[in-house]
């Protein structure tokens, strides 16, 4: 991070106590860790800050430093209202833009207090008083490090933080493996497994610990595949029936979508999921190369993210959404053709 914003963030934050830092919706990885890791930072130089998320978070990161610490908007809407009031700065990480936070939208768009915001993803919304975005990094949870790293050395990294940002960068990245990793990246990986991240234990946490029902999901989202090979494209879905014969807990679908990817000749993946409770469909979008599933959610279904992985929502029965995929996905054909 350059020296300028570093000084807008060392002036914004002196003599503030009370710091609110709140993730997205649906917090993953990245989200959890990166507001962690800048809680533990915060707290190590005296300031008062509470992570607050507006719903819970899978149950495979509960073991992250901090993470019991965490306050839910949807279960304790009064303590986060209050912890809003008192907040002296607000730090939002890992998001773009406000309708992000779900049904604590409202809260925070009403609220006059000043906004920090920390993201990686593309089109920045202007609520922020600092806006630092960054496109170009793996995660957040790496831009946390960066501002650590700028602010007070690689010193200024504790266990708790290290871990955090670690897991976070870990699984923003599909471990180490998609484009946006970089020598940088790699870099501060290395500062955090110095600082004692057990990297190897967090590997084995997030992804060999899971439940018999999140395998046989996984199953019958590799037995719905549907492989478009003229398009280049593959799809699946999980219908409301499917997700509660496998005993589905928040989570389980998490990284479905990828396996369509290892197809030879796919460039571009979709998972439709049903969600009976909130009447969507909610539908997770992958790309291999310089085909932007941002664009391609933005345009078709309520959605956004980055070039290689968006999602978005459909209002309507699952096989509508498909069949709306079906409709649009012939004007991409030479696109995705060309796309590299
Ligand atoms: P996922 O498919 O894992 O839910 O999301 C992939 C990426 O797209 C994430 O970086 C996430 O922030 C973004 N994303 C997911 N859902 C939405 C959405 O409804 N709107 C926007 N703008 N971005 C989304
Ligand atoms: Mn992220």
């Amino acid at each position: 991070m350059n020296a300028a914003i570093l000084s807008q963030f060392q002036d914004l934050f002196k003599g503030q106590k009370n710091i609110a830092i709140i993730g997205h919706k649906n917090p993953d990885g990245d989200a959890v860790g990166a507001t962690l890791g800048l809680y533990w930072f915060l707290l190590d130089r005296g300031h008062n800050p509470t992570v607050v998320m507006p719903n819970d978070f899978p149950d495979f990161l509960k073991w992250m430093p901090g993470s019991d610490k965490i306050v839910n908007f949807e279960q304790h809407t009064t303590q986060v209202k209050e912890i809003i009031a008192q907040a002296d700065l607000i730090c939002t990480l890992d998001f773009n833009d406000l309708s992000r936070v779900g049904n604590m939208e409202l809260l925070l768009s009403e609220s006059e207090k000043p906004f920090v915001m920390i993201d990686h993803h593309q089109q920045p919304s202007n609520y922020a008083i600092l806006t630092w975005s960054d496109p170009s990094m793996s995660s957040t949870s790496e831009m946390v490090a960066h501002l650590i790293e700028a602010w007070s050395g690689w010193a200024g990294l504790t266990q708790a933080i290290a871990t955090n940002l670690y897991t976070g960068i870990m699984t923003d990245t599909g471990s180490f493996k998609f484009p946006a990793t970089t020598a940088k990246t790699h870099r501060v990986v290395a500062a955090l497994i110095e600082a004692g991240t057990p990297h190897s234990k967090i590997h084995q946490a997030v992804y060999d610990n899971q439940s018999p029902g999140r395998m046989k999901l996984l199953g019958r989202a590799l037995e719905n595949m549907v492989i478009k090979q003229e398009w280049q494209t593959a799809y699946t879905f999980l219908s409301q029936s499917d997700l509660d014969q496998c005993d589905f807990k928040k989570g389980d679908t998490e990284g479905f979508v990828n396996y369509a990817l290892q197809l030879e000749g796919i460039k571009f993946a979709l998972i439709f999921i049903e969600n009976k409770s909130e009447q969507i469909i909610k539908i997770s979008l992958r790309s291999i190369g310089d085909f932007s599933v941002n664009d391609f959610a933005r345009q078709h279904f309520s959605g956004g993210g980055h070039i290689n992985a968006a999602g978005g929502r459909y209002a309507g029965e699952l096989s509508q959404a498909i069949e709306h995929l079906l409709k649009h996905l012939p004007a991409y054909k030479h696109q995705l053709h060309e796309a590299k």
